[in-house]
């Protein structure tokens, strides 16, 4: 009794200090239509990386608590109020959420900056962003088409129908705290799946505030579940493992991907992974510089380099080298730091210690095998203990960390190259392969490079390419599947065959 006045007592405290951010944050997890508590009452705080105050407390669940949330999801995806939706009303749901969310643009960007640092107008970009996949699948929910296909045979007809998958299980990261949720649940949620989301410990704030506009859209109790927990291995545990749960759809790091997808064998489930990447950035000599070095600016330095399609090694080739080089130290110079609340700041905190510890040690590492830092190289504790200066590091090169891991952060790692073949055969020589980009102004190199490139997308003379209508993916060990596009809907619909015999023509 008294500890759960205590906790209650608590609670009221944090309530009164995210108040002051948007009064769409909430503080209990969801499970089957109603705000729920963890089941042992343990919470945890979280945090605003740019200053360390704790925004919010919220529940952390446990595998119990995911098995409610499992079976409240398996209970819906019969109950006739989602099984007997049609695609049309699914769609109709969908575009409700949609418009709430763009009502809330506002208060919901600025709770994502608060718990993931981010500044100000880029979570509104991620707004619109992610919220265009709920209006895009919202859109192709009624176009997920069967077939009937002409029979080898007389007197049959050959059917394919699509149905749903079943309960699919959403593992999101913390880079972008709502668009890794929509791009799945848009998808899952159209194609008349149930969900239960496991959003990062480090932003789940924007996960259940969506939530609550889904609720308010009129998406039915027990459709959207969302598990919050920082102690993510049980939790994990059970959605992988559970009989009930059809999918699980994984968005975060290679090492975490490649266990999930060990515990989804026993299944056989459905898995999808969005993992890391090591994207090349090659500016060839016939290059519009100008333009290479916008996009090299943003594919590097937006969200502070925390996204996988984040440019990790720049490779230049030598007739531009200098010059590109100067180019790039006046903008990286330009580039204002602080927290992402202030309007003019484009670079703010790294997202948690861990991310600090491991973006210092990469440059260190480069330092002590010989690689030259010529812009920035240094931890800012005056603005706050998790800012990282942009950084420009050359004459980088294998076995240097910058070279052969992502560094997730702020650091811009240049190789010089001589031919096209020898850019070809670094930039693929990782066992990564999510997105990559190149600028060249010569069409033959275009197409040649293009085929070449062992990643799942490619930037050409652009340095942002994520769109709903596009599918992002990788090859090699960056992922299984495609999210977005109308390829998303694929991981979340069974194929089924009829064939209907002994007809009479
Ligand atoms: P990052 O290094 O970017 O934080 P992670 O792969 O650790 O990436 O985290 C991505 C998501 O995976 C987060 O929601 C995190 O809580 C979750 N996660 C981490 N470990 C596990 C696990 N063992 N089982 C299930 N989910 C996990």
């Amino acid at each position: 009794m008294l500890r759960s006045l205590l906790l209650r007592n608590k609670m009221s405290d944090f309530g009164l200090v995210h108040r002051n951010i948007s009064s769409l944050i909430q503080s209990k997890g969801f499970i089957n239509g109603s705000w729920v508590d963890s089941s042992n009452r343990e919470t945890f705080a979280v945090t605003n990386p740019a200053n360390g105050k704790v925004i919010a407390n919220v529940p952390n669940m446990t595998a119990d608590d995911a098995e409610k949330a499992v079976a409240a999801a398996k209970k819906t995806l019969h109950a006739p109020e989602w099984a007997d939706l049609t695609a049309k009303q699914r769609s109709i749901l969908l575009k409700s959420w949609y418009s709430l969310i763009e009502q809330n643009r506002e208060e919901i960007a600025k709770i994502m900056t608060a718990e993931s640092g981010k500044p100000i107008n880029e979570s509104l970009g991620e707004v619109t962003y992610g919220n265009s996949f709920i209006e895009w699948f919202a859109e192709e929910a009624r176009r997920i088409h069967g077939e009937v296909v002409p029979s080898p045979t007389p007197n049959r007809e050959l059917i394919i129908m699509k149905q749903p998958l079943g309960v699919a299980a959403l593992i999101t990261p913390w880079n972008f705290p709502l668009a890794m949720i929509t791009r799945k649940a848009g998808a899952a949620l159209a194609a008349g799946c149930t969900v239960v989301i496991k959003p990062a410990e480090d932003t789940p704030l924007t996960a259940l505030a969506i939530t609550k506009l889904a609720v308010d859209a009129g998406i039915p109790s027990g459709v959207i579940n969302v598990v919050t927990t920082n102690k993510a291995a049980p939790v994990g545990n059970v959605l992988c493992t559970s009989p009930d749960v059809a999918g699980i759809s994984f968005t975060g790091s290679t090492e975490v991907g490649k266990l999930l997808y060990r515990n989804c064998a026993d299944g056989v489930k459905r898995i999808s992974l969005e993992l890391g990447g090591n994207a090349p950035f090659i500016v060839f000599d016939s290059a519009n510089l100008e333009k290479a070095v916008d996009g090299a600016i943003a594919s590097k330095f937006r969200n502070c380099g925390q996204t996988c399609v984040s440019a990790n090694r720049f490779f230049i080739q030598q007739g531009v080298y200098d010059k590109f080089i100067d180019l790039l130290k006046t903008k990286v110079a330009a580039l204002k730091m602080g927290p992402g609340d202030e309007s003019s700041v484009q670079i703010g905190p790294l997202i948690n210690k861990a991310q600090f510890t491991k973006v210092s040690a990469f440059v260190d590492d480069a330092k002590k095998q010989n690689g030259t830092i010529i812009a920035g190289g240094k931890p800012r504790p005056d603005i706050g203990e998790l800012f990282y200066e942009p950084t420009i590091v050359t004459d980088v090169k294998a076995p240097m960390k910058l070279y052969t891991d992502e560094v997730f952060g702020p650091v811009l790692s240049i190789i010089k190259f001589n031919s096209e073949e020898e850019a070809i055969a670094k930039a693929n020589d990782t066992n990564r392969g999510l997105a990559g980009y190149f600028y060249s102004e010569n069409v033959q190199q275009i197409f040649r490079v293009a085929r070449k490139l062992e990643v799942g997308m490619i930037g050409i003379n652009e340095g942002i390419i994520s769109t709903a209508e596009a599918p992002f993916g990788g090859v090699k060990e960056s992922g299984i599947g495609r999210e977005g596009s109308h390829h998303g809907i694929d991981e979340y619909v069974e194929i089924k065959y009829l064939c209907l015999g002994n007809l009479k023509y």
